[in-house]
């Protein structure tokens, strides 16, 4: 496709807005000679033949490389911006430089000076927004409601232009960057990577400390006598006022004409071209003497693993010769977030025309390239990284910032010798022929343009199975989900571990296969369920036949082999142990829902019965479940309905097989009883608090959750209301304002058919303070939310329709949509549009009287819960004074005691099956 480039460079005068965004018209360059402040316009990017959007690139005048996006259906429009600074530019005496910058420039600029203005603006409009920083560029980005975008652009471009770094703002936010610090320290892939930099060549700034800490920001800086504003400020003025090093990427519903304006209104004046030199580093990251080494590092948590790494050069310019073209050619949905931050990186990698196509499509085979990069990868040039707490005794040294032990030493000589004359590996072959690579990409005809939700095709004693075919998005893809229900799998600890050392073991087992099935498109996952064995397979619909036809044979003939066995079974038991270090956050999820939730095991539970697993017994039991099973299925996609009935026959008759019987029309002999668990209710006007322990942690985590009863569809659109109320504004009182921690969050849970509110807040203070700061939170809200104006209430709302009912999905999105009223056994397929008109008809009085029934603290009948997880030497954090009382406050001191104390929530009434049967059959 030809490529037609404008060099043209005028006069300021304003935008003319009669370029067209029709390709053909556009190109033609009379029209674009009006335009003074781009240099360079072109419309014909390399694009998938389904892509609707289109597309356009800009380089202003100011060096600014833009690439606009019209996408007329989108319901949200985002941007992304690329500066080509990055943690590799520190200033040696400041680590964290370029981090505490990006964080810096969200604090209010001349022209919005509050601090919080963008965030809350994106936030207020649908969107999120948020940064980060990698070696060499900073990416910001943001998402909003369409209507919004020109309006946060200019928010954005004054990040970039004139932010104000006040001082008192930016020495707390260094808090927050401290925060994240700390949050890292016990962490092993942050350790980990440390221990590289320190053996790394000092010369290459790889070697730095990129995320900075009040140490390497404020104390030591101070010792150089650099003050850390005008540093901040000097460093934004080198790096980030030169349009020649900014990329910027934008989606929006508007025409490009529209976009290309907003772009220029926002960004021209104030950003010039400096013509700044884009950093290169030539240094090579690892001297001679760092390879044919071998480095033990001690990680905090029982994890161990091999790391063989060889340097080598920069192949970025020969990206012509990647795989993978199938997939731009039936390239999925992507939100418009994720597509701005990552076509931003092409930008900067690949000429502007092939911003799209470049990372996906090979136009050229060069096998000198491969025979190049086999011939790096050789003992000589090579550096082994082993990460395992038995080698501790070799570690003697001690890297400076996380204080991780390591050691290092040279791999002998003889050994050496033995790899680089080791041979041929018989085993290294190319492979077989792949039987999974599809060749036909047809649409099925559409047998049924009115079936709008998924029905049953085929109800029997063995099977049943939920189909729909696609109408929107028609694609050649189709998933199916089948799950192979069992209820015995769920009844004691010993029974679980059985199926999920048995899903391990077929898991490794079909690995081989799997594979070539993923290089051809298709996605399968096996997992354990409450209610069974799960199946899942996504991609292209050619061949899922014969892949499903292999994982059945494979799955119902599988034999167990002792040896593999004991292998798997050593890395289940060290998996269930790991618990204690998993992250507080994790511990909190894990210990609100083992206290909520009807049936679940703890991880003691499950370590205990552990000792009754041996291989004989997962034979007969694997045996019994498999020969007791009732699968249900769900296939949606490039399918019609006979083709559906074809795939599940493939189950029926293993399952008629094992059973040794055929199946029965709509007997329930064999099928399950409900299998969906309950929850418990926890009792009103109390506050429960249970106190879990997180090992290796530094971090303490407060999660505080609050029930809001059985889902209805009422009480979700007011959940969802309060929610998206409470978020910010949580977020900058906690983290921004009061700096209690690093990770601040408020999110909806919705379990077992219920609902409720969780406000999680990772902190170094003690929890009981932190209680007292949330609850003083959500007495500060109920008061806004019943003084808030109507303005702002109903675009509150408006927000919240579109994510209820959002123009864009995929073809996954849309069959989780579905798949999770099937596995809820709420059949509501509906849902998305009876609360979106639900949501019409709700009052600020609905919303204010559902959050003093449920939320307040005042509320008599509220039910609440704080899971608090520490590490032991909690005692050690001092108590802020003004620590108030929380009242009521019952501590929870054993689980399964209370647990027996509680009642359970009422299961949702199951929706009448016969509804949803097809009249077909
Ligand atoms: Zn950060």
């Amino acid at each position: 496709m030809g490529i037609y480039e404008h060099k043209l460079r005028f006069k300021r005068r304003p935008l003319l807005r009669h370029v067209t965004s029709d390709e053909s018209r556009d190109q033609s360059p009379e029209l674009i000679i009006e335009n003074v402040q781009t240099s360079i316009r072109f419309n014909n990017i390399i694009k998938s033949e389904q892509d609707m959007k289109s597309y356009r690139v800009l380089v202003l005048e100011n060096g600014m490389k833009v690439l606009l996006i019209s996408d007329l259906t989108t319901d949200k429009s985002a941007a992304c911006m690329c500066i080509e600074v990055g943690h590799m530019n520190d200033p040696v005496e400041v680590s964290g430089l370029a981090h505490l910058t990006e964080h810096a420039l969200f604090l209010g600029t001349e022209k919005y000076p509050n601090e919080n203005e963008f965030r809350a603006f994106v936030s207020e409009n649908g969107g999120i927004t948020n940064a980060q920083t990698f070696a060499d560029v900073t990416k910001y980005f943001f998402d909003v409601v369409p209507e919004k975008l020109s309006d946060a652009l200019d928010r954005f471009s004054q990040m970039f232009i004139a932010p104000l770094f006040c001082e008192s703002s930016v020495l707390r936010e260094i808090s927050a960057v401290n925060g994240e610090h700390e949050k890292n320290l016990d962490s092993d892939a942050w350790r980990v990577r440390m221990v590289n930099k320190t053996l790394a060549n000092a010369n290459h700034p790889y070697s730095k400390f990129s995320t900075g800490c009040k140490n390497s920001l404020l104390d030591r800086p101070k010792q150089f006598g650099i003050d850390i504003i005008n540093e901040l400020i000097s460093f934004h003025n080198e790096w980030y006022r030169s349009g020649n090093l900014m990329n910027l990427a934008i989606v929006g519903k508007n025409s490009l004409d529209e976009l290309e304006q907003m772009v220029c209104s926002s960004f021209v004046s104030g950003i010039e071209n400096k013509n700044v030199n884009i950093s290169h580093w030539s240094e090579d990251v690892f001297l001679n003497d760092q390879m044919m080494t071998k480095t033990y590092i001690e990680p905090i948590m029982d994890v161990r693993s091999l790391t063989i790494s060889f340097p080598t050069p920069d192949f970025t310019s020969y990206y012509k010769s990647k795989v993978r073209e199938l997939d731009f050619r039936f390239e999925d949905y992507i939100s418009p977030l994720s597509l701005v931050r990552k076509v931003v990186s092409s930008m900067r990698h690949y000429p502007l025309p092939e911003v799209l196509s470049a990372p996906v499509v090979i136009t050229e085979w060069q096998p000198d390239l491969i025979e190049r990069v086999l011939k790096i990868i050789t003992p000589e040039n090579m550096r082994l990284v082993v990460v395992d707490k038995s080698f501790s005794w070799k570690c003697r040294q001690m890297e400076n910032i996380y204080g991780t032990r390591f050691g290092t030493e040279m791999i002998p000589k003889s050994t050496l010798k033995s790899w680089i004359f080791c041979g041929f590996d018989k085993s290294l072959q190319l492979p077989q022929q792949n039987l999974f690579i599809p060749s036909n990409f047809d649409f099925l005809p559409i047998s049924n343009w009115k079936q709008t939700y998924p029905k049953i095709i085929r109800d029997t004693s063995l099977v049943r199975v939920w189909f729909k075919q696609d109408i929107e998005f028609r694609k050649p893809k189709s998933i199916m989900s089948i799950e192979l229900k069992n209820p015995t799998i769920n009844c004691d600890p010993l029974n679980w571990n059985l199926t999920h050392l048995f899903v391990w073991l077929l898991d490794e087992h079909l690995k081989q296969q799997m594979y070539m099935a993923e290089l051809a498109g298709l996605e399968y996952r096996i997992a354990v369920t409450t209610s069974g064995i799960r199946i899942y397979i996504d991609g292209y619909s050619d061949k899922q036949d014969i892949f499903l036809e292999m994982i059945l044979k494979e799955i119902f003939r599988f034999k167990i082999d002792i040896k593999r066995f004991e292998d798997i079974y050593d890395s289940y038991l060290s998996d269930l142990k790991s618990f204690t270090s998993d992250k507080p956050q994790q511990v909190a999820i894990y210990h609100l829902n083992i206290i909520l939730t009807e049936q679940m095991w703890t991880d003691q539970e499950l370590i205990a019965s552990m000792k009754f697993c041996n291989i004989g017994r997962l034979k007969t039991f694997m045996k019994e479940v498999l020969t007791q099973t009732h699968a249900e299925c769900f296939i949606y996609g490039n399918v019609n309905e006979d083709k559906a009935l074809q795939l599940s026959s493939l189950v029926e008759d293993r399952l008629s097989k094992a059973r040794n019987c055929s199946p029965t029309k709509s007997s329930k002999i064999f099928i399950p009883a409900t299998l969906t668990l309950r929850e418990r209710k926890l009792s009103e006007g109390i506050h429960h608090v249970y106190q879990a322990v997180s090992y290796y942690h530094k971090l303490s985590c407060t999660s505080f959750y609050i029930q809001c009863g059985i889902q209805d569809d009422k009480s979700n659109v007011l959940l969802d209301l309060v929610l998206q109320m409470l978020k910010e504004p949580f977020f900058n009182v906690l983290r921004t304002q009061e700096q209690q921690g690093y990770l601040v969050d408020c999110l909806v849970r919705r379990a077992n058919g219920t609902q409720g509110i969780k406000f999680v807040v990772e902190s170094s203070k003690h929890l009981d303070y932190i209680a007292h700061r949330i609850e003083n939170f959500l007495t500060s809200m109920a008061e806004k939310i019943e003084t808030m104006s109507r303005d702002k209430f109903e675009s509150f709302k408006k927000v919240l329709k579109v994510k209820k009912l959002p123009n864009t999905l995929t073809l996954t999105d849309q069959f989780w949509d579905y798949f999770k009223e099937i596995s809820s056994q709420q059949y509501h397929f509906n849902r998305a549009n009876v609360e979106a008109s639900i949501l019409r008809n709700i009052t600020l009085e609905d919303v204010s009287s559902f959050y003093k029934t449920f939320i307040s603290r005042e509320s008599p009948t509220r039910r609440s819960i704080s899971i608090h997880v520490t590490n032991k030497s909690e005692d050690k954090i001092e108590i802020e004074p003004q620590t108030l009382e929380i009242q009521n406050v019952v501590k929870i001191k054993n689980i399964s005691d209370f647990q027996s104390s509680l009642q359970l929530f009422p299961l949702i009434r199951m929706k009448n099956l016969k509804q949803f049967y097809s009249k077909k059959k």
